[in-house]
C-alpha cells in the first residue's frame, strides 16, 4: 500500500468513527465520487444524499428507479464498504427520501475531477509555498494523536487541505455563507448546505400551509425568497404544489369520513380549497371530503358504501 492510499484508510476510518457529523460528509462525499462504480447502470439515474447512522440516502428519478436501486439494495451496500470502507462496514442499510427528486445535476463531491482538474492538478498544488504559521498550525491539529506514523499523516491531510484551500481562493472560491466552508464561485451556499437548506425550506413551506392554509403559491414562494434568499432557484412553484399535496395526504389519513366538524378536518378542507374558516360552507366541506374520500382514515370503508 503506498504512502497516499494509507492516508486515504486512515481519513475513511477517522471519519467511519466520527460522531460529529463531520465524518459522514466526508463518507458521504467519497461515496458520491465512487458513485458510478457502486451503483452501476443506475448510476446516472440516481445519487446518494447523505449518510445519516450508517444509512445511506439516495435520491432516484422516478419510482421506477427507486424500485430498481431497492432491488440492489443489498449489492449497493456492499460495494460502498468494499470500495468506500475498503472492509470497513461503514454502512449497513439504504434509504431514501420522502420525495422523488431528479438526482442534482452534479453529485456532491471532493473538489477533484473533470471541470476542477486544471485547477487542482498536482502541479498547482506544489506551486502553493504555505508561510510557517500555517505549517505549524497544521502540525498544532494533529499534536493530540500519540502514534508518530498517524500523526505524521494526519499533519500531511491538514497541510494538503490547507494548500487546496489557498488554490481555491486564488480561483474565486468563497465562503459557503452558511457554514463558512468554501464553495465554489458561481455558488452562494456549499453542495452541503444546499441538501440542508432544501430540507428546511421544505419544512418551511408546510410550516407556510400549516399556519395559514389558505395561503397561495405565490404568496408562500414570496415568503421563501425573501426568508431564504440563497433557495430562489430551487423554491419552484411545483416544489410548493409537492409540499402542499404531501401535507393534505399526511392530514387526511387523520380525519374520518364521517368526521366533518373537528379542526383537523376543517383545517383539510381549507387547505385543500385554500379558503378561510369563515368561508367554510357545508356545502364546500362535503365537496372536498368527497374528493379526499380515497385518502381518509377510512378510506377502505368509504370505498366500499
Ligand atoms: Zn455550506
Amino acid at each position: 500500500m503506498n504512502k497516499l492510499e494509507n492516508i486515504d484508510k486512515i481519513l475513511i476510518k477517522t471519519a467511519a468513527q466520527d460522531k460529529t457529523g463531520f465524518g459522514e460528509k466526508i463518507l458521504c462525499l467519497s461515496v458520491a465520487q465512487n458513485w458510478k462504480e457502486i451503483a452501476g447502470n443506475i448510476s446516472d439515474r440516481t445519487a446518494p444524499i447523505k449518510i445519516h447512522e450508517k444509512i445511506l440516502f439516495i435520491s432516484a428519478e422516478s419510482p421506477a428507479v427507486k424500485d430498481s436501486a431497492k432491488f440492489l439494495s443489498k449489492n449497493i451496500v456492499e460495494n460502498v464498504n468494499k470500495i468506500v470502507g475498503r472492509g470497513e462496514k461503514i454502512i449497513s442499510g439504504i434509504d431514501f427520501g420522502k420525495f422523488f427528486e431528479s438526482p442534482p445535476k452534479v453529485p456532491p463531491k471532493i473538489p477533484a475531477q473533470e471541470p476542477e482538474k486544471n485547477i487542482f492538478s498536482k502541479e498547482n498544488l506544489e506551486k502553493i509555498i504555505l508561510t510557517d504559521e500555517e505549517i505549524s498550525e497544521c502540525e498544532k491539529k494533529s499534536a493530540g494523536i500519540e502514534n508518530e506514523e498517524q500523526r505524521k499523516n494526519l499533519t500531511e491531510i491538514f497541510l494538503s487541505r490547507k494548500k487546496t484551500e489557498k488554490l481555491k481562493l486564488q480561483n474565486g472560491w468563497h465562503k459557503c455563507k452558511i457554514c463558512g466552508e468554501l464553495c465554489e464561485p458561481e455558488k452562494i451556499i456549499c453542495s452541503f448546505c444546499e441538501i440542508n437548506e432544501r430540507d428546511k425550506m421544505r419544512q418551511r413551506i408546510r410550516k407556510i400551509f400549516y399556519d395559514e392554509p389558505s395561503t397561495t403559491f405565490h404568496k408562500a414562494q414570496d415568503k421563501i425568497f425573501q426568508e431564504m434568499p440563497h433557495m430562489k432557484k430551487e423554491c419552484t412553484l411545483s416544489v410548493i404544489e409537492s409540499e402542499r399535496s404531501s401535507l393534505i395526504r399526511e392530514t387526511a389519513a387523520r380525519v374520518s369520513f364521517g368526521d366533518k366538524n373537528s379542526d383537523n378536518a376543517k383545517f383539510l378542507v381549507m387547505l385543500l380549497k385554500q379558503v378561510n374558516e369563515k368561508d367554510l360552507t357545508d356545502a364546500l366541506i362535503d365537496r372536498a371530503f368527497k374528493e379526499l374520500r380515497f385518502n381518509l382514515a377510512d378510506r377502505n370503508l368509504s370505498e366500499k358504501s
